[in-house]
């Protein structure tokens, strides 16, 4: 079976001579939920960035579901991005003035929902983190733990198969930081496949897999590929 995600030989360097990833392969299934580790600067970002299709490697292959990035056209990104990949971010990026219901909503702007069934998924999307009591509130009145669910809920309410989590708990408390962990882990329990980036080495250890990056390289991965 094709994999989800396959990177073969990826290389990035950054404009200025700063090379990012060297020489990385890396495959995921449909299902796993894998932890990305490793220092600061050590390419995890970077590397999460080319499978969300964010940006191009400079060498090397990125193939998602089938799909070599490189290979489509920006319209063909754009589409598989907001079809097949969700988003979640440390810093949460919510407009603020805007609900919660509506941020969520607007996940599905991409994805030719019609704006009743849009809200009705997004309250339910809402209800399953636990925010079905927050439909009306704005950023402001959120706390920080509730602003990431909610941009975990915007991220999945279309139901990609892919979820790219890159530091999600790193700005909350730990009972916050524990509640978005176990969000990613119902995802994953539902059959989402996960990519979370993240410091926390009791998270990391928690996790079924663990893909280790040192200077832009895969220094240890425990599904021993
Ligand atoms: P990590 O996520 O592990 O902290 P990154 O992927 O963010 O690592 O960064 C890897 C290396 O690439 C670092 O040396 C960083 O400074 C550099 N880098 C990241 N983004 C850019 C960019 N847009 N332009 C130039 N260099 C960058």
């Amino acid at each position: 079976m094709t994999a989800l995600v396959a990177l073969t030989s990826v290389t990035k360097e950054y404009p200025g001579g700063v090379v990012a990833v060297r020489d990385v392969s890396l495959r995921v299934d449909r299902g796993e939920l894998v932890a990305i580790v490793g220092p600061s600067g050590s390419g995890k970002s970077t590397v999460l960035h080319m499978v969300g299709t964010l940006d191009r490697p400079s060498s090397g292959t990125v193939e998602i579901d089938g799909y070599d990035v490189a290979a489509m056209p920006d319209r063909g990104l754009a589409a598989l991005r907001a079809t097949r990949i969700g988003f979640v971010f440390q810093q949460f990026h919510l407009a603020s003035g805007v609900t919660a219901l509506d941020a969520v909503a607007d996940g599905l702007l991409y994805a030719g929902v019609r704006r009743a069934a849009r809200l009705e998924r997004a309250r339910s999307t809402l209800e399953q983190v636990g925010l079905g009591h927050r439909l009306r509130h704005r950023p402001h009145e959120l706390s920080g733990g509730e602003r990431q669910r909610v941009a975990i809920a915007r991220a999945v309410v279309g139901s990609p198969p892919l979820v790219l989590a890159d530091e999600p708990t790193g700005n909350l408390d730990s009972a916050s930081g524990a509640a978005v962990l176990a969000l990613l882990r119902d995802l994953h329990a539902a059959g989402t496949t996960v990519l979370v980036i993240t410091h926390d080495r009791e998270i990391a250890e928690s996790l079924p897999r663990r893909v280790e990056f040192r200077d832009g390289r895969i220094l240890h991965d425990t599904a021993g590929v």
